[in-house]
């Protein structure tokens, strides 16, 4: 019998299995795929990103950046294998969609502490648990996890499309990243104001995939359909995703009316996808609209957007920053990991998955499970969404969480930039300072 077993192979759950099984546990990770299929992947192998392929931003100054730094400190296996398999993405960390997947499934697959048992869990094994299904949780486990909560869990986002690159017109894109920082990894489709406005009329007015009645208005506002954010207003578009400023296009020396931007996709760039255009239009709809972007008017679609049922449990009810689950609600060794605790995003699924490996591993062992110190951006989103007041909405990592830097020193005003600088550094250190006298002193705990 396994000494921990994770439910499900995706960011979190590959994170967590590896951190039980490093930490010299048996493990068991139960994935369903590909004996049962979700709505958004489409292959079989774990940590499938099922939307964008960027993992948001390098640079440790960005909230985002730092929590990546903090799980390379730690020896994240899947930050590892997102190094190895990224991509020219500007200032962000994009990887090689399947090369990354098939490298966390070979890498997680092949230790020997863990096996890997292709099946889907109906009910919630007894031992320790972690449970990383994800935002697509199967209907049955769904179910055994609202028993357990006593409340509905879900809500919608959306995915954009992909296109072949060779159906791109050249002739009309150029090359270019923002503000011209880092190389030109971006395929830009400028456009005038008059083809703006009438993109703008056609997407907001376009035919959508039908959705229950009781599944409206259930969007997160950090993942909106790119035509609901038409439909707020013909200008709505021009101050969000198709932001032109910093885009000059180099034949004109001007920057375009509004601009689309094209990330790569795929190691070889033969796939490229539109950058913040998830959308649940219907995919005939989504080949008549998008076609009209300057650029795209032959593009060949390689995957249409669409949009999904999320899942993510109340918690700020139900969990302790340990991501065991409370006394108060189950006695059980329980863990849960992953967007299913209410953070969002690739990233910072992955940095649940590894708290909740961790301390699976250490309940199995007869240690009591560890809290991540508030100063790192991964305690810091640990506690906020199991500790918030009210409602909770999911949450990336952000600056807000983590203790802010002064504004002033010695009578100088520090900037912003230097105000980052200064968090991520204080943070690191927090960590550091916790794997030192904590993490790797088990007897301590
Ligand atoms: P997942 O990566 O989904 O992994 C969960 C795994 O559990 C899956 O492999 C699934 O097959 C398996 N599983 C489910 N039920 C069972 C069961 N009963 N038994 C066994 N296995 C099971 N985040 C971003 O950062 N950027 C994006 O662009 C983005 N786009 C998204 C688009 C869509 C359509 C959706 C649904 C989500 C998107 N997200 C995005 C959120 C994204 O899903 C998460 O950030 C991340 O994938 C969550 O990781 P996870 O490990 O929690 O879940």
């Amino acid at each position: 019998m396994a000494d921990v077993t994770v439910l499900g192979g995706g960011l979190a759950g590959s994170e967590a299995a590896w951190q039980a099984a490093e930490a010299g546990c048996r493990v068991e990770l139960w994935e369903m795929r590909p004996v049962k299929e979700t709505p958004a992947h489409h292959t079989g192998l774990f940590a499938e990103l099922v939307c964008s392929n960027s993992l948001g931003n390098r640079s440790p100054e960005t909230a985002s950046g730092l929590l990546k730094e903090e799980l390379r400190l730690l020896g994240s296996v899947i930050l590892r294998c997102a190094d190895a398999n990224a991509v020219p993405a500007g200032g962000a960390l994009g990887v090689a969609r399947e090369d990354f997947a098939r490298d966390v499934t070979e890498t997680v697959g092949s230790h020997p502490n863990i096996e890997v048992v292709r099946r889907e869990a109906e009910d919630i094994p007894e031992g320790p648990v972690v449970i990383a299904t994800g935002p697509l949780t199967s209907e049955a486990l769904h179910r055994k996890i609202e028993e357990l909560s006593g409340e509905t869990l879900y809500f919608f986002d959306a995915a954009s499309p992909i296109i072949h690159r060779d159906s791109i017109d050249d002739a009309i894109v150029y090359r270019a990243s923002r503000y011209g920082r880092g190389e030109a990894d971006y395929l830009n489709c400028p456009m005038d104001r008059e083809t703006y406005y009438a993109f703008v009329e056609e997407l907001a007015t376009a035919e959508l995939s039908p959705i229950k009645k009781f599944e409206e208005d259930m969007y997160f506002e950090g993942c909106l359909p790119v035509e609901t954010i038409a439909r707020r207003g013909p200008d709505t578009l021009r101050f969000g995703p198709m932001k032109p400023v910093g885009l000059p296009d180099p034949r004109t020396g001007r920057e375009p009316f509004a601009v689309v931007q094209l990330r790569q996709d795929d190691a070889e760039g033969r796939l490229y996808n539109i950058v913040g255009f998830q959308t649940r239009l219907r995919w005939g709809e989504q080949k008549r609209v998008f076609r009209m972007i300057p650029g795209l008017q032959n593009a060949e679609f390689a995957r249409f957007g669409v949009m999904h049922r999320n899942t993510y449990l109340p918690s700020n009810r139900m969990l302790e920053a340990t991501m065991k689950i409370r006394d108060s609600i189950s006695e059980r060794p329980l863990f849960f990991a992953g967007q299913l605790t209410g953070v969002e995003g690739y990233v910072e699924s992955t940095a649940m998955g590894y708290i909740a490996g961790t301390n699976a591993a250490r309940v199995a062992r007869g240690l009591e499970p560890l809290r991540w110190p508030g100063g790192t951006m991964m305690g810091a989103l640990a506690r906020y969404i199991t500790t918030k007041e009210g409602t909770l909405q999911p949450i990336n990592s952000n600056w807000g969480l983590v203790p802010a830097a002064p504004k002033r020193e010695n009578g100088r005003r520090l900037s912003r930039q230097e105000r980052r600088r200064r968090q991520a550094a204080m943070a690191l250190a927090a960590l550091e300072e916790f794997v030192e006298e904590v993490l790797r002193q088990p007897a301590a705990a």
